[in-house]
């Protein structure tokens, strides 16, 4: 160690400053900051011990140990300085490797400090003392050891800068080449000055440099600044290119409708109109699926979209895909060829919606892109525990895709073959929401192609596999009529009025429309009653849910309001229910979920017809005793053995009833017409049904006649004929009263 303790202590003036400096300063929060900071808190301590060992020079003859102590602890610090520094061009040099490991390179760190520590404090360390005094140094095998640990740690330093290119111009490693240089300067003055020991001045001037260039809170708050300014610009520049593709998008198909609808108003005869009308339909479908697209996407973008678990059947939702794709191939000669492994679970969890979004956009570009040839749907499974690994693959023998577009595939708004795209209709987003979804799902989408042989898109998915069977979900597709129920419409858009009064229409509602949420506040406070209220949230002057305030400051009102509204995000819903809405319609309505709505409003309605219903039904059936079938000699106990059940039989009389209707003006036009052939036919089929129903006599009556007609004896048939039709009437007289037709 050297004598001279001016460099020391001008050091630890500086150390101090800077220390100061930077703990009065805001903290940045970043891992080479924090790595900085220890930098610092270490070479003002060194500064210390450096002090402290003028101390131990002294006491050497008198506390060895003591001197000693300090000595190495002098050593020790020399190692823990460079090692940090060596961990902070480490951490700058693998800045961008997002995958690194800081608390297990500490640990590294730590160990390789207890290590060194511990080598240096067992090898020997010499104090030279010269001059009275005036020059003081170590040397010995724990001083060289010292050195060569920090030469090896300036070697690693050198080769994280090198290992990659660019590293070499980062400013921050400026302060590393002075220490670099320094450090070797310095050693080679001490080689003939031993005395003059400037190895922590260095330390200092580096740390100082550091903070004065890189590491001064400042410089690194407006880099900070920087950076976040140069993402926003770049989230903005994202922004405009959406909102320009989008409106590119959405203009081509709203054209089509403008110009049509047009053609409708000038169209002189019918059938134009209906095909311009025909071309509307088209592109509003392409207009509603290039906007939902864009929903779905930008609600992936803004983490909005949600992975919604349950439990489905696979094989029901792949049978209704290859339901859904037939219609899409059309007239194309391509032939669908399924293959859905045996084994696929009965029970699977997951989110079955997005893995039928998943599957369907591939096969609908499958069908869309193939011309003729075969597709090839097929479903495999890997079944592990409770694991299932599907793979889905969708092959085709379409166009295919250039090699060097594959990339772009997956990019939104990216349509590939423009000039073949022209006759297909396509929005570009499909796949790329496909693939952000199989992502989000946790599987990958894979695809091989070759340009004018056809693709193959293979997706890999884990589903969670569940135990038992699958509960189908009974979807009772019910004729619903709300019988003429009132509904208040409330809408500022005059063409939602008129396609929502449609809608509703149909649904045998009385709908009243209303313009604006004051009209609405007005009927309600005019005593106008309504069973519901559908209110649109986005009205000028006064919006639907200030609207809904109001109308709740009347008293007495109770009317359940539904919101209307376009904005579809998920979880929407409940900021509406929170503010005191019932139920929330998204525009443009869905028939199943304005049912679902009204169902639930005007449940009371539904339930009171359906016991209505019920009721009438049950007085019916109290009509329907069968004693008094016996009383009428119809033997019902053998017809009910022979057919099964007292439903079935029931049903066989109505059907003999139909069937009489028809079969009676027949059977006395061939008696008149002395076609006795065809009269014993009828005869027969009468024969039959009595014989089934227990109608003895006319089964024995109508044998008779069946046999005279066959022997074309119509003599016997027109004189029993009234006898024949007197048990007939009586039959068909009693059966109606039984059925209560009556
Ligand atoms: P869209 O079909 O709406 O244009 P997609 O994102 O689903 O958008 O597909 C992007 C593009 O990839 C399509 O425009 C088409 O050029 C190409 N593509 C997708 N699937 C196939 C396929 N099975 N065969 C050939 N080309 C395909």
């Amino acid at each position: 160690m050297g004598s001279s303790i001016y460099f020391p202590v001008s050091a630890l003036a500086f150390s101090a400053l800077t220390t100061i400096i930077f703990f009065i300063k805001k903290p940045i929060k970043s891992i080479e900051t924090k790595i900085y900071k220890y930098l610092l808190i270490s070479n003002f301590c060194g500064l210390i011990i450096e002090l402290l060992c003028t101390y131990a020079a002294s006491i050497v003859n008198v506390n060895p140990f003591l001197s000693d102590f300090i000595l190495k602890l002098y050593l020790v610090y020399n190692v823990l300085w460079t090692l940090i520094l060596t961990m902070y061009v480490y951490y700058v040099s693998n800045e961008k490797n997002k995958k690194l490991n800081m608390r297990k390179d500490k640990k590294s760190a730590y160990l390789i400090f207890l290590l060194c520590s511990f080598i240096i404090y067992y090898l020997e360390c010499n104090l030279i003392i010269k001059n009275n005094f005036a020059v003081r140094y170590t040397e010995g095998p724990s001083v060289n050891f010292t050195y060569i640990m920090c030469g090896i740690f300036i070697f690693f330093m050198i080769l994280f800068i090198l290992k990659d290119k660019q590293n070499i111009k980062n400013k921050k490693f400026i302060p590393v080449y002075i220490f670099i240089i320094m450090i070797i300067l310095g050693i080679l003055i001490q080689k003939n000055n031993p005395g003059l020991l400037i190895m922590t001045y260095v330390e200092t001037l580096t740390v100082s440099i550091m903070f004065h260039t890189i590491e001064n809170p400042d410089v690194k708050l407006i880099n900070q600044l920087e950076l976040a300014k140069d993402q926003a610009e770049k989230a903005n520049h994202a922004k405009t290119d959406f909102l320009s593709n989008m409106s590119h998008e959405i203009r081509t198909p709203l054209n089509a409708i403008v110009g049509f609808s047009q053609c409708i108003e000038n169209a002189t005869n019918l059938e134009e109109a209906k095909e311009d009308a025909k071309d509307i339909v088209m592109a509003s479908n392409n207009l509603l699926e290039i906007v939902n697209g864009i929903l779905d996407i930008s609600k992936i973008e803004a983490d909005k979209m949600e992975i919604v678990n349950t439990e489905y059947n696979l094989k029901e939702i792949l049978d209704n895909l290859v339901k859904l794709i037939i219609p899409r191939i059309g007239e194309k000669d391509i032939e669908l060829k399924t293959d859905f492994a045996v084994d696929l679970p009965e029970v699977l969890y997951g989110d079955s919606g997005k893995v039928k979004q998943v599957i369907t956009n591939v096969l609908t570009n499958a069908a869309k892109y193939t011309d003729k040839g075969e597709i090839n749907f097929n479903v495999n499974c890997v079944n592990e525990k409770d694991k299932c690994r599907l793979i889905i693959s969708i092959k085709d023998t379409g166009r295919g895709i250039k090699t060097e577009q594959i990339d772009k595939l997956f990019n939104k708004f990216q349509r590939l073959d423009e000039d073949k795209n022209t006759t297909t209709e396509g929005t570009g987003l499909g796949l790329a929401i496909t693939k952000r979804l199989v992502e989000m799902m946790g599987g990958k989408i894979v695809v091989q192609s070759e340009y004018g042989e056809g693709s193959t898109f293979t997706i890999y998915l884990t589903q969670e596999i569940r135990n038992g069977l699958y509960k189908k979900e009974e979807v009772v597709e019910e004729e619903i009529s709300f019988d003429n129920k009132k509904v208040l419409l409330v809408d500022d858009n005059k063409l939602n009025i008129k396609v929502g009064t449609k809608i509703l229409k149909e649904y045998n509602l009385d709908i009243t429309p209303c313009e604006s949420g004051f009209e609405c506040l007005n009927k309600i406070e005019n005593n106008d009653k309504y069973d519901i209220i559908l209110l649109d949230i986005m009205m000028p002057k006064m919006g639907g849910v200030e609207t809904l305030k109001r109308l709740k400051q009347i008293d007495g009102f109770n009317t359940p309001v539904i919101a209307l509204t376009a904005d579809a995000i998920q979880g929407r819903e409940n900021k509406y229910l929170e503010v005191g809405f019932n139920g929330y319609l998204s525009k443009p309505i869905e028939h199943s979920e304005l049912k679902k709505v009204l169902s639930k409003f005007l449940i009371s309605n539904k339930i009171e017809k359906i016991e209505a219903v019920k009721e009438e039904k049950e007085e019916k059936m109290d009509k329907l005793d069968i004693d008094y079938l016996k009383e009428n000699d119809i033997d019902v106990e053998s017809s009910i053995e022979l057919l099964g059940d007292i439903e079935i039989y029931n049903d066989t009389l109505k059907d003999f009833l139909n069937e009489s209707n028809d079969r009676l003006p027949k059977m006395e036009m061939y008696m008149e017409n002395e076609d006795s052939n065809n009269y014993a036919i009828l005869a027969h089929a009468m024969k039959s049904d009595s014989k089934y129903l227990g109608f003895k006599k006319l089964a024995e009556l109508s044998l008779d006649h069946e046999l005279k007609g066959k022997e074309n004896d119509i003599k016997y048939i027109k004189e029993h004929y009234s006898e024949l039709m007197i048990e007939v009437d009586r039959i068909i007289n009693i059966v109606k009263k039984y059925l209560g037709d009556e």
